[in-house]
């Protein structure tokens, strides 16, 4: 004899449908874990070993016939584990800003907002002056995506970059304004080799490992820009 089918409960039925247009009831958890991350096959492996303890993560809500009664859990006989387990990386270093907006992205089926702005828009909106202007100190708020809120112009320190490049940053123009308060051309170029210096863009405008990669890429018959 088959088992008979598991019905949704009351408190199923509640959350379910209370999930209508704008409102999501969602129920999840978000670890953050240190060390080097699994491969993305590893931990299907793991997550597929595992998945019999929890029959529920194979099912889907099945509706009974003329819907009189509450919905079923019925084995989905087309389950994908790689639909439910998937790698997605913000951009690095991230933020818990965009941690928190990625995740509620998810949630709620949309695409996330990680705008592609400069670190000066954050600067600016937040009212810190301006380290560069003043003459002060080099700042590559300009070409460095925004996401950490202007942290380091918050204490009267150039941004080093560390969010790495924004969409094409006008970094030959950056370069420029740094030799006007005075830095030479070696040493404006210089402010790019930080934590992002592997970024293409920044990676151009520093001096010895540009002038390298275009003799590499002359020798090769290429172009040193890509
Ligand atoms: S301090 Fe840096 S980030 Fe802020 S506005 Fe000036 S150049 Fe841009
Ligand atoms: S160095 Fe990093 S933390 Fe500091 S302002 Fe630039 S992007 Fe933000």
């Amino acid at each position: 004899m088959s088992e008979r089918p598991e019905r949704l409960s009351a408190s199923d039925m509640s959350s379910l449908l209370a999930e209508r247009g704008p409102i999501h009831v969602n129920v999840g958890a978000a670890l953050i874990l240190e060390g080097d991350p699994p491969t993305l096959d590893e931990l299907l492996e793991h997550v597929e070993s595992r998945l019999a303890l929890v029959p529920r993560f194979r099912q889907r809500v099945q509706a009974t016939p003329l819907q009189i009664t509450n919905p079923v859990w019925a084995d989905d006989p087309g389950f994908d584990l790689e639909w439910h387990v998937r790698h997605v990386a913000l951009p690095r270093p991230g933020s818990t800003d965009q941690l928190r907006e990625f995740l509620g992205a998810l949630l709620a089926g949309r695409r996330p907002f990680l705008p592609d702005e400069a670190v000066c828009l954050e600067c600016k909106r937040r009212g810190f002056p301006c380290v560069l202007v003043s003459g002060a100190t080099t700042c590559l708020g300009p070409v460095t995506r925004a996401g950490c809120g202007a942290i380091c112009p918050a204490f009267g320190r150039g941004c080093y970059g560390c969010f790495g490049p924004r969409e094409q940053p006008n970094v030959s123009a950056l370069v420029a304004q740094f030799e006007r308060i005075g830095l030479s051309a070696d040493e404006a170029g210089r402010r790019f080799a930080g934590f992002t210096n592997g970024a293409e863009p920044f990676r151009a405008a520093i001096p010895i490992e540009g002038a390298a990669r275009s003799a590499a890429a002359a020798s090769e018959g290429g172009d040193a820009r890509n």
